[in-house]
């Protein structure tokens, strides 16, 4: 299968986007869908290689985060991106609306105490940044969040996006990768799943009347995006807009990027120093020594 140019994908950081004219979620490398199958499944043997590498370094972890409007396909990607992944060393958030205790909290405190820990790699389903986005698009979600009236008005997004930039970078100079994607579905795909999980039994607990509510603000989901997307994608931390009309080619592009990653980061297996090895030689003589 031909390599995914994972530029395409990339916000770059700084520059202002524009969902519709930038990104197509219906975009698709030139393989079938078998090609892409084989393709996944040897791209999902180095993966828990690296993830091995990085369990048994245990000084650096993973955080990938997963936003996206419903029915993009974040659930199923989790599914496909962790399917062989050694389940010691991954870990699985999903983020609701926040409880009463949560809400006694700033915003980034439910997310700090769900961060991987060193040598794991960390999911998000939904994260933080939900707090620029369905809270932006829903000002009464804001009134709800208790904070002091001088701080709720003007320039809260610029401050959050400050925030967000801050404690991501405070992430990476501690040894925690962010990877972040956004599952990027177009409305009228969405709406064919939504048809989908109406009619057919079986997928029928998927749906919610409240997400058909929800699509009726597309347009405003758009713009947050978009500005959350263009001050967030920085060089430590950088976003990535996933084709998401096709599932086989979200998987192929979120398996993609986290490859690259982590081919980057190369992580190792301890080195045994000839002290360790002593000691090891050791424990084998002892070993042998029983009858
Ligand atoms: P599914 O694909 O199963 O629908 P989901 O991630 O949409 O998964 P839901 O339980 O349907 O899960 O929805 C969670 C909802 O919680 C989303 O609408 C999300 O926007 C909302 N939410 C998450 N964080 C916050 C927040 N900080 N404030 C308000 N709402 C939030
Ligand atoms: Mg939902």
């Amino acid at each position: 299968m031909k390599e995914l140019d994972l530029d395409r994908l990339r916000v770059d950081p700084g520059k202002k986007i524009s969902l519709r004219e930038d990104f197509d979620p219906g975009y698709k490398v030139a393989a079938t869908k078998a090609q892409a199958q084989l393709w996944l499944e040897q791209a999902r043997a180095l993966l828990a290689n690296y993830q091995e590498r990085l369990y048994a370094e245990n000084t650096r972890g993973m955080l990938m985060i997963f936003q996206a409007m419903d029915a993009a396909g974040k659930d199923g990607t989790i599914k496909h991106v962790m399917s062989g992944i050694n389940p010691m060393g991954c870990q699985v958030f999903s983020f609701k609306a926040p409880s009463a205790e949560e809400l006694d909290h700033d915003f980034l405190w439910r997310c700090f105490k769900a961060l991987p820990e060193r040598g794991r790699l960390g999911i998000f389903n939904r994260s933080y940044y939900e707090d620029v986005l369905i809270v932006r698009v829903h000002p009464h979600i804001l009134d709800g969040q208790q904070l002091p009236p001088g701080l709720k008005g003007k320039g809260i997004w610029k401050r959050r996006f400050e925030h967000i930039r801050q404690f991501e970078k405070y992430l990476v100079e501690n040894g925690i990768e962010v990877v972040k994607f956004f599952l990027n579905v177009s409305k009228a795909e969405q709406k064919k799943r939504f048809l989908a999980r109406i009619d057919q039994p079986e997928k029928n607990w998927k749906f919610s009347p409240a997400d058909v509510r929800e699509r009726a603000h597309w347009e405003d989901y758009q713009r947050a995006y978009e500005d959350a997307l263009s001050h967030t994608s920085t060089r430590y931390a950088p976003w990535y807009v996933v084709p998401a009309d096709h599932k086989w080619m979200t998987h192929v592009s979120v398996m993609s990027v986290l490859l690259a990653r982590f081919k980057e980061m190369d992580p190792r297996f301890p080195e045994v120093d000839d002290q360790a090895r002593e000691r090891l030689a050791e424990a084998r003589r002892l070993l042998e020594s029983e009858d």
